[in-house]
């Protein structure tokens, strides 16, 4: 089977969807891999590299028009459709809007979206939403670093003593849990807060406190995921994060609730009563926001406060995110070919859940 990995296009997407070693791997394993020329330079990835690993070097068109699986990070462009081969499979990191994922069924292609993949055990080897996500949590905290005016760790020194930086996360999944850890390295003293009680343990692991406040609704379903707040809970969740915030030199913004808008949590009179030089990083800020004057892809000052809406983080570290990524892929592929063929069996969860077309139709949008 005959695997090929184009070259992403989209702006400021510097991720491979495969790496070398990665590469050499599947090509041990029975796959022919095709890359195309260039298309690991922006992660540091040379093409010397893949053609030491046994990979084939080519040109776009017979990369997306000649191999039976094509492997990306962003999904392929819809005005580039047609060049990928009809009935071929592809493996993308991609929101399934429904306009487009039907573009793909009439292409006859058998697409696959890693956003689907449900997050359960067996799952966790190819889990692209965690991988990445543990990159942006990093990221996040050197980004509020380089932006605040303050050193993280306490210093005690000839000119003085500095304390520490307080560090806020709200949000403790996969990306907050990966801030906590990095903002405590650094030396800040880390707070966080999170609507799933059941994180309380895990952040208290980590060496932050865990801010409570009382819900009296079930905040969490049966999935793991966050619900939803009533309008009741989420007007004394605010009042709450304001105070937490009006302490903190930092704030880093995790939280989201799958298939919805980010919830607001730091509201505009929030971010009034914070002092002037605090930081915030809003990684919500590709699906609305967590700070309500977050604005997407930019860095802007209000009251003194610096507020962050960095966009595709991963990417800035797209060495590290393409190797995890790579890895994620190849255990997905792993599980979706068997003997050299496509294994469409649709009672298993993980190829039911993000495969999103198959033979002309749509199967999930
Ligand atoms: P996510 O990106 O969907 O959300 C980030 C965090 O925001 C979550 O912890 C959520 O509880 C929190 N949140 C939502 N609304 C909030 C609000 N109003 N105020 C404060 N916090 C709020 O989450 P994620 O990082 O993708 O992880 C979600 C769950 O999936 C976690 O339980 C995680 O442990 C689990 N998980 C399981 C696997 C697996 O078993 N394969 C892998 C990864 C993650």
């Amino acid at each position: 089977m005959k695997i090929g990995v184009p070259k992403e296009i989209a702006a400021n997407e510097r991720r491979v969807a495969l790496t070398p070693d990665v590469a050499g791997r599947l090509i041990k394993g029975g796959f022919a891999v095709v890359v195309e020329r260039g298309a690991g330079t922006a992660a540091f990835f040379p093409d010397e590299a893949y053609s030491a690993a046994g990979v084939k070097i080519s040109d776009r068109s017979s990369v997306i028009g000649q191999s039976d699986i094509v492997l990306q990070v962003q999904a392929p462009g819809a005005g580039e459709l047609a060049q990928y081969r009809e009935g071929g499979g592809v493996v993308a990191f991609f929101q399934p809007v429904p306009d487009y994922v039907r573009q793909l069924a009439q292409r006859k292609l058998t697409a696959f979206s890693l956003v689907l993949l449900p997050r359960i055990t067996r799952a966790q080897p190819m889990d692209v939403l965690s991988s990445q996500a543990t990159v942006a949590g990093y990221k996040a905290v050197l980004l509020a670093a380089s932006a605040s005016g303050r050193l993280f760790p306490m210093l005690v020194t000839a000119a003085g003593t500095l304390p520490a930086a307080r560090v806020l996360v709200l949000g403790a999944g996969v990306a907050g849990l990966q801030a906590i850890a990095t903002a405590r390295r650094l030396g800040a003293i880390v707070s966080a807060f999170d609507v799933r009680p059941a994180v309380k343990e895990q952040v208290q692991s980590l060496g932050a406190t865990f801010l409570e406040m009382a819900i009296a609704e079930h905040s969490e379903t049966a999935g793991g995921y966050a619900k939803e707040l009533s309008e009741e809970t989420h007007r004394k969740e605010l009042a709450f994060l304001a105070g937490a915030a009006k302490d903190a030199d930092i704030v880093i913004t995790t939280a989201a609730i799958p298939g919805k808008k980010a919830p607001m949590l730091i509201t505009a009179a929030a971010v009034q009563g914070m002092k002037p030089g605090s930081v915030i990083v809003d990684l919500a800020a590709e699906t609305g926001g967590n700070c309500e004057l977050t604005e997407p892809g930019s860095e802007i000052v209000r009251n003194g406060v610096a507020i962050l809406g960095p966009l595709n983080l991963a990417s800035t570290l797209p060495r590290d995110a393409s190797q995890m990524y790579a890895r994620n892929v190849a255990a997905f592929l792993g599980h979706i070919v068997q003997d050299g063929k496509l294994r469409l069996d649709f009672e298993d969860q993980i190829i039911r859940d993000t495969c999103v077309t198959h033979a002309g139709e749509v199967r999930k949008s």
